[in-house]
């Protein structure tokens, strides 16, 4: 990564966003586009599953290998042409208020632009959305029991709330479900079929609990569709859903 002072634009926000990673090249982070993907620091929610707990605390020290805003820009500009878009994750990318700046910043480098969210947002998510191209929106347990895996109160309204916002958008989205077997159970997934098909989601990414990276405190568990009563449950979904297990 060359040096931000050789870069030929000011980034346009005052405030840069603040970064906790970067990954150049990523073929998982949107499905069926060749994209960079953009690690965002903070998080109001504390999910004890979180792959980036170090991404939690936005002001937290120690990311010396992060890149910074205008030289994640100057990348980005050298591969205009090579790359489809631009994936912001974290975290939880819609907790810093700078997010709409980088946004813009990418499209004017002419990129496309993908966002990873959980929704615990949902006015920072409105005032987004129409800088985004598709939307991965993380969907943690039925909406009165968000609490469970989130460990904060509240969370399930304000998910549902930008899940609403999120549909009626009209911007391209896929829900996703981390399902570990001590945090939702069979009857769990059960009743968020039946809300996100009255909130008119099609697509939903059912995806096996890892323990890569998380803290200590869940044991691995067995997988949702290990057992018969499990694969029947994914079955019948499959006439409800785009329906996506890994
Ligand atoms: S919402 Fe996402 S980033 Fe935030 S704690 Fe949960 S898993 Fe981690």
């Amino acid at each position: 990564m060359r040096s931000a002072s050789a870069s030929p634009r000011p980034v346009s926000c005052p405030t840069s966003v603040r970064l906790g990673g970067f990954v150049p090249l990523s073929t998982v982070d949107w499905p069926d586009q060749l994209v960079a993907t953009v690690f965002l620091r903070g998080c109001p929610w504390d999910c004890l599953y979180c792959h980036n707990p170090h991404l939690l605390r936005a002001d937290a020290e120690g990311d010396d290998d992060a890149p910074s805003w205008p030289e994640v820009l100057e990348f980005l500009r050298s591969r205009v042409g090579l790359l489809d878009g631009v994936v912001f994750t974290g975290g939880e990318p819609t907790a810093q208020a700078a997010l709409r700046y980088a946004l813009r910043d990418v499209r004017d480098v002419g990129f496309a632009v993908g966002l990873h969210t959980a929704g615990p947002l949902p006015g920072r998510l409105a005032e987004v959305l129409p800088l985004v191209d598709w939307v991965g929106f993380d969907v943690k347990a039925p909406s009165d029991e968000y609490e469970r895996v989130t460990r904060v109160a509240g969370s399930g309204r304000r998910a549902r709330e930008s899940l609403r916002t999120l549909v009626a958008s009209g911007v391209d989205f896929e829900c996703r479900t981390t399902v570990h077997p001590d945090l939702l159970s069979l009857d769990d997934l059960a009743r968020m079929a039946d809300e996100l098909e009255s909130q008119g989601v099609h697509r939903w990414v059912l995806q096996r609990y890892r323990p890569d990276g998380v803290r200590q405190g869940l044991a691995a568990g067995r997988d949702f569709d290990a057992s018969d009563e499990g694969r029947a449950f994914v079955a019948a979904l499959q006439g409800r859903f785009e329906l996506v297990v890994r």
